[in-house]
């Protein structure tokens, strides 16, 4: 249920709502917005009397929320939200959401220091953000490399060092958490996307969450998960479009595009697309990154190798250091049009 405030309630009157709508047994979810100051409840609503709560001085409205995803709903949190992601050094946080958009990039594994450290250093200087690269793999195959686990997380930290850039890699198991302290932001991949014992001790972390769309998952489903996380008590949840299993084959995945608008109507989270997953084929990922910012995305997570012809994971889809360059600049160019 949503409880839109009064513009002149005073924060003594909104905090006596509060407690007395908590003494009814429902958590109490504060978005204090440009617009208007909202309170989502959460919790058994039933038998709430919403004429009462509408008859309320400083209430202007009250709604039902039919949606079981309550703290990622848009009808909660009316702006768009926005998180600051710190890298290292002096480099100042960067954001993303509400017209903050982050370009990231990085190789599908981490094979080498030298490998990381050269695809970060240039990378960064094409424009990235942002540096991902897979440490603990989810391969298909158990006889496919799974990836240097904590050793290449060591190897990211250096790179985040060297370079100044905040890290994204994926974790796979709870277990790995310890070696995530240093990480800042986590993934949870396409395969864990309803692995909810993981959403749930993210959902107890402070670090923001790049959470990426099953291979065969309604949105959703994908805003229930975000959900999970965030009922936990972190609400620093970023969407990931990362392609679906359809029945077309001459792509790895098929991108949703629709995806972007429907999510960014539906949710305030940011929402960004993976375009190297989403095709599987290196000349399709400027197109496809293209589609997604005019569609609005947030940002883009895009596979980039020094080498890809030699790449332990994923060289079809990775793009060589001057074609992200490129592609950055593709990006402005396309970001200034459909904001001018
Ligand atoms: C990845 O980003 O490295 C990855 C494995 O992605 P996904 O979970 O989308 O397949
Ligand atoms: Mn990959």
């Amino acid at each position: 249920m949503i409880v839109v405030l009064k513009q002149g309630a005073s924060e003594q009157q909104r905090e006596d709502l509060i407690e007395w709508i908590k003494s009814l047994g429902l958590d109490v979810h504060l978005s204090i917005g440009k617009m208007q100051t909202v309170l989502g409840l959460i919790g058994d609503t039933g038998s709430i009397d919403t004429e009462l709560i509408e008859g309320l001085a400083i209430v202007e409205s009250v709604m039902r929320v039919t949606e079981q995803f309550k703290k990622a709903n848009r009808k909660f949190h009316s702006d768009d939200s926005v998180f600051e992601i710190s890298g290292a050094g002096g480099s100042g946080p960067k954001k993303i959401g509400d017209g903050n958009f982050m370009m990231i990039a990085g190789p599908c594994s981490v094979e080498s220091e030298e490998q990381i450290c050269a695809i970060a250093e240039s990378v960064k200087a094409s424009g990235a953000q942002m540096l991902r690269g897979g440490a603990y793999k989810p391969r298909t195959s158990p006889y496919d490399f799974q990836g240097m686990r904590d050793e290449g997380i060591g190897l990211l930290l250096k790179a985040k060092k060297l370079t100044g850039l905040p890290i994204v890699t994926e974790i796979m198991d709870l277990s790995h958490l310890e070696h995530f302290c240093e990480v800042d932001v986590i993934q949870v991949g396409a395969r864990n996307m309803q692995n909810m014992e993981l959403l749930k001790q993210l959902g107890r972390t402070n670090k923001p969450i790049l959470l990426k769309r099953g291979l065969s998952s309604t949105l959703k489903e994908l805003l229930l998960s975000a959900e999970y996380i965030m009922a936990g008590g972190n609400e620093q949840v970023i969407l990931c479009e990362r392609g679906i299993r359809t029945f077309e084959t001459a792509t790895r995945n098929t991108c949703d595009i629709g995806a972007v608008p429907v999510l960014k109507e539906l949710s305030h989270l940011p929402v960004i697309v993976d375009p190297s997953h989403a095709c599987g084929i290196a000349r399709y990922v400027r197109p496809l990154t293209l589609a997604a910012v005019a569609a609005g995305a947030d940002g883009i997570i895009v596979e980039v190798h020094n080498n890809p012809e030699k790449a332990m994971c994923d060289g079809p889809q990775s793009l060589k250091p001057e074609e992200f360059a490129e592609l950055v600049k593709a990006v402005e160019r396309v970001r200034a049009a459909v904001n001018s």
